[in-house]
Formats: C-alpha cells, sequence, structure tokens
C-alpha cells in the first residue's frame, strides 16, 4: 500500500490523505488550508490526483481544516461516497455551509472566484452516508471501521486493513478526561500508525488546575466589573465551556452573570450535541438523566441576530461573551475585542489552539497594539491563556496512546503538527519505543 501526503503534514491544516492499495484508491480527510487567511491560496490548488479515481473519502470529523475543500473535491468530479459518523456529518454540513459565507468575503475582498458553490456542498451531502463507530465498510480490496477519537462531537480514528495488516489513522485525539466526550479508544495492534502532533512537543496544564483557574478568571472579571471575552471554536470549546460554566454554577462556585452566546454557528453546533447524547460520556449521560440541561443556565442568553449581538454592548459589565472565531481570525468576537481589548479591567479568555499568524496567537503572544478591521487598537485588557482546554492530548498523551500498539508497529508517520512538534514526536518514537518514524512533508508518497 502507498500512502501520499497531501496536507496535514508537517503543518496543521489541509488534512488530506490517499491511500492506494494499487487496486483501490481511498482518501482520508479533504481541509482547507488555512492561516494566514482563513482559506490558503493553497487550497485552490489544483488536487495531485484525480479526484475520479477516488472510490470514498472518510471524514474523521467535522473541523473545516479536515473538510474544507470536499466541495472542491466533489465539483472537480468525485463520485465515490463519503463516509463518517452521523453527527459529524451534521456538524459538517453546518461547519461548511458557515465557511462558504467566510469564502465569499474573502474572495470578494482579493478579487478572486469563490471556490465552490453552496450546490457543490450540497451535492457533496447527498453522497454522503454516516456510519456508526466500529461497522465494517469493505471498499475493494480494503476494510474500513471508524473507532471513537474523543477529539470533538463524532470524531473518529480510522482504521485501514489490508491482507491483515492494520493502518491507524488517528485524526484528531482528544485530550481526556473531558466534560463530554470518552477517552479516545485504546488501539493495540497497529502495523502502521499515522498519529496527529497538535502538541507534540507541549505539556499541558492539569485540568483541575484549568477549572480552577477559569473560576477565578470569572470573580476577577465580575470584581473589576470587566468583560470577559472568549473566542472559542464553536465544536466541542463551547459546548465544553457551557458545560464547564453550568457546573460552576449549579456547585455554587460563581455567582450568576449575564452570559452570551454570540455565535450562530455555535448555537447551530449545540443543537447537534443535543440530538446525540448517546455520543456523551457516562458523567454527562447521568448529568442529563438527572434532568440537568448542561448547555441551557439563568444568565446564558444565545444571540442568534446581529441586532441581538449589538444589544450585548447595552448590558453593562460585568459580563461573559462567548464569540467565535476561535482564533480571533473573523467572527463576532472581533467586535468584542476591538470595544473591549484597550479596557484594563477587561479579559481575554484564550482557550485553544492559536496557530501562528493568527491574531489569536499575536495576543498571545503579548502584542501591545493589534489591528482590527483596519483599526488600531490598544490591548490594554488582561490576557490569560487556559492550555488545559486543548482537545488535542499533549507529548504525554501521544506517546502514552502510540505505546499501546508498541509491540506490533513497523512504522509511524507524524502528520497534522508544526514541524517543531512533528519533528519532536518523530524524535521521542524513534527513542523511546526504537520504532522507525518520519513526519513526510506535502507532495511525499511512502511504501508501507
Ligand atoms: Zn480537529
Amino acid at each position: 500500500m502507498k500512502i501520499s501526503f497531501y496536507g496535514g503534514s508537517q503543518e496543521v491544516t489541509g488534512s488530506c490523505f490517499l491511500f492506494d492499495s494499487g487496486k483501490t484508491k481511498i482518501l482520508i480527510d479533504c481541509g482547507l488550508f488555512q492561516c494566514p487567511r482563513f482559506c490558503d491560496l493553497r487550497s485552490r490548488d489544483p488536487f495531485p490526483f484525480n479526484p475520479k479515481d477516488i472510490k470514498a473519502l472518510f471524514v474523521t470529523h467535522a473541523h473545516i481544516d479536515h473538510t474544507g475543500r470536499i466541495p472542491k473535491l466533489v465539483k472537480e468530479g468525485f463520485s465515490g461516497k463519503i463516509y463518517s459518523t452521523p453527527p459529524t456529518k451534521e456538524l459538517a454540513f453546518l461547519m461548511l455551509k458557515d465557511s462558504l459565507g467566510v469564502l465569499e468575503k474573502e474572495a470578494r475582498h482579493h478579487k478572486e472566484d469563490l471556490m465552490f458553490s453552496e450546490e457543490d456542498i450540497d451535492s457533496a451531502f447527498k453522497i454522503w452516508e454516516g456510519v456508526e463507530y466500529h461497522k465494517i465498510i469493505e471498499i475493494g480490496d480494503l476494510k474500513i471501521r471508524l473507532f471513537d477519537s474523543g477529539h470533538v462531537l463524532g470524531s473518529s480514528m480510522i482504521e485501514i486493513v489490508l491482507e491483515g495488516r492494520k493502518v491507524l489513522f488517528t485524526g484528531d485525539l482528544g485530550n481526556p478526561p473531558t466534560p463530554l466526550l470518552n477517552n479516545p479508544e485504546e488501539i493495540r495492534d497497529a502495523v502502521v500508525m499515522l498519529v496527529e502532533s497538535t502538541y507534540g512537543n507541549r505539556i499541558h496544564n492539569d485540568k483541575k488546575e484549568r477549572k480552577l483557574r477559569l473560576e477565578r478568571i470569572i470573580e476577577n472579571t465580575m470584581q473589576g466589573k470587566g468583560v470577559l471575552m472568549i473566542p472559542a471554536f464553536s465544536l466541542e470549546r463551547t459546548q465544553e465551556l457551557l458545560a464547564e460554566i453550568d457546573d460552576l454554577l449549579e456547585s455554587g462556585r460563581i455567582p450568576r452573570i449575564p452570559i452570551f452566546l454570540d455565535s450562530p454557528l455555535a448555537i447551530k453546533a449545540t443543537a447537534v450535541y443535543k440530538k446525540y447524547e448517546n455520543y456523551f460520556n457516562k458523567e454527562a449521560n447521568n448529568k442529563i438523566k438527572s434532568g440537568n440541561d448542561i448547555f441551557r443556565f439563568h444568565g446564558l442568553k444565545l444571540t442568534m441576530t446581529t441586532e441581538e449581538s449589538k444589544a450585548i454592548n447595552e448590558i453593562r459589565p460585568p459580563k461573559i461573551v462567548i464569540a467565535g472565531s476561535g482564533m480571533s481570525n473573523g467572527g463576532r468576537i472581533l467586535h468584542h475585542e476591538k470595544r473591549y481589548l484597550p479596557d484594563p479591567n477587561s479579559t481575554l479568555l484564550l482557550v485553544g489552539y492559536q496557530a501562528a499568524g493568527s491574531l489569536g496567537r499575536m495576543l498571545q503572544d503579548g502584542a501591545e497594539e493589534v489591528t482590527i478591521h483596519g483599526e488600531k487598537i490598544l490591548v490594554r485588557a488582561k490576557v490569560e491563556t487556559l492550555q488545559g482546554y486543548s482537545s488535542h492530548p499533549d507529548r504525554e498523551q501521544l506517546m502514552e496512546f502510540i505505546s499501546k500498539s508498541k509491540d506490533t508497529l513497523e512504522k509511524v508517520f507524524v502528520i497534522t503538527g508544526e514541524p517543531a512538534s512533528a519533528l519532536f514526536l518523530v524524535q521521542r518514537v524513534r527513542d523511546y519505543f526504537g520504532i522507525p518514524a518520519e513526519a513526510p512533508r506535502y507532495g511525499e508518497t511512502k511504501e508501507i
């Protein structure tokens, strides 16, 4: 079998991998290259393969850096089937429809053609089938199964078996334990593994500490009568935050405070989460069974329309605003940042991965002045990072995950991480397990 690395290779975004058994070609993920632009120019390049030759596309999860080029793939002749779990399918639909708005804006700004149309998105969903975890799907000579990766609702690892040899593609893995999801499933006898490395060289804060810090940051915001801005990814991070704030309120550890979920996409995604409660972990399910709506609490307002969003300004601080986008690359969070970053009583709380080049990363790195919508904005607000909220494993968890298959592994390919992170993990896999490892670059093909 040959594996070609067409994105997410020594970089985080653009996840796209071609598996070719000699008889059957399948693709895993078809994500957008992002950063510095939402849709980096490379996303517009022709595919380095013929989409018509691909029998099936497997989608690990709904994040746009894993799904964003699917409509382009369909537009350019892919006519096989698309497989993912049912929640991934529904969440991907929301994400892709939402991405179109951003793509349109960006294309207008740069005077470019739109990469694909709404019809291309709809065509993709006509050939998209939801499959549950563990069900075997046969595509030519390949047997494929999805396993829970615990990263976002419905996220999957993908196991490909050819002639008894098991190749595991981890997709994005979770950072257990989480308030909502199960831990990533343990996979024991993979022969080849493609493993993510977003945090391949980092260690996360303790989870308990993260909740305590969230509590303190909310308390400080109330005392200072400031605004707590939380740029949050619409999938998982937002729902996790809502569940944790719900918990802090229920247990009386924070007083009531107006909280705005100011993101139409996050509001819609939360509705999908509610629909697929059977994908949650036991703890979350028990809470739901006892009648606690974990995404709804006193003081929480969902602001769907622009008018409702603007009306948040009228509410006197203290208040909390959760809004997209998670790296402050766009979205409603920018309006709040523009208004409250100059306020020393306010706080910007970063709870997720901030890619190099994003506004979020600049703020995280201590920028004293930033440009938002063409305006220079002084940063006087506190900027805090809660790293424990990452929905990716840290370097120790990654090693622990790989170690489960260390007796059978013949090769590890480290993917979806910036070079420093990917290469650090490569070195550790070689040193600790004595397993050959490498981090291929874009366009490389490896025989396994
Ligand atoms: Zn992801």
